[in-house]
């Protein structure tokens, strides 16, 4: 089977499971995912299936950013904050909706790599930076939408809640434990947060602070870590549960 047959095929299959935004299939129609994922899983980039970028993280599967995407409910006029930068697919998936999207990774070489991906499709209405995503962007807050695309938390970090604006929509999974994520929509009004949970998901942890880089010694620990891997503790057992997919 063709690529694009493979894609249609794909793109039906999100349709016929609640992606009905026409904007949302169509940026997704627009945006080649076999540019985000390595040469060896290019015959796998349109299955609906998470697959592996380096350093322990995933591409999501397209099923969930499709609804993720519909979820935030975008317009060309909005400016959207992305936890999670990875391959930068999602990313690219939001830059053909919003008005501007500001994105944030906290592995060093993932981002230079969706740097270059934005560069080589002309996707110039995307900043990206290195760094916690946990902070958030104070200098480019408000936003009018938030996405995290790593998981783990009963509420969603402060830091985020304080930049996203008044009337603006954040969908992040969350949950006490990695076994029970959902992906929960908060919108924020004028007296509080309103909060619905939407689906179960599976996704990797969303984790504190940057990872130390090769040469650079860790306080406290006298050696250097390892600059792409999570701590050991949060690595599942089998690959099966650090993809992205519905659960
Ligand atoms: N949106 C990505 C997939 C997300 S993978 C895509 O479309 O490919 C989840 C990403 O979140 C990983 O790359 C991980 O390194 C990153 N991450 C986890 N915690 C983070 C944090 N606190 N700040 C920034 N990035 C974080």
């Amino acid at each position: 089977m063709s690529s694009v047959a493979r894609k249609i095929r794909l793109l039906m299959l999100l349709r016929r499971n609640g992606v009905n935004s026409t904007d949302v299939l169509r940026a997704m129609e627009l945006i080649p995912r076999e540019v985000f994922v390595p040469p060896t899983f290019h015959d796998q980039a349109y299955e609906d299936t998470a697959l592996p970028i380096g350093h322990g993280q995933t591409i999501s599967q397209p099923m969930v950013v499709g609804l993720m995407t519909q979820a935030l409910q975008l317009s060309d006029r909005l400016k959207v904050l992305e936890i999670g930068t990875g391959s930068g697919y999602q990313a690219a998936v939001l830059a053909k909706i919003a008005r501007r999207v500001y994105t944030i990774e906290r592995h060093r070489p993932l981002l230079a790599e969706a740097e270059g991906r934005f560069q080589a499709l002309r996707l110039h209405n995307i900043t990206a930076r290195h760094g916690d995503g946990m902070r958030g962007w104070p200098q480019a807050a408000p936003f009018e939408r938030i996405l995290v695309t790593a998981g783990g938390g009963m509420d969603p970090p402060p830091d985020l809640m304080d930049q996203l604006a008044v009337g603006g929509i954040m969908v992040i999974p969350l949950g006490a434990d990695r076994r029970s994520l959902h992906v929960v929509r908060l919108r924020k009004t004028e007296t509080g947060v309103e909060r619905e949970q939407l689906w179960p998901v599976r996704f990797v942890p969303l984790l504190p602070a940057v990872p130390a880089e090769p040469g650079q010694a860790v306080p406290g620990q006298g050696q250097t870590e390892r600059g792409d891997m999570p701590p050991p503790a949060l690595i599942p057992p089998d690959f099966s549960d650090v993809i992205h997919q519905r659960a």
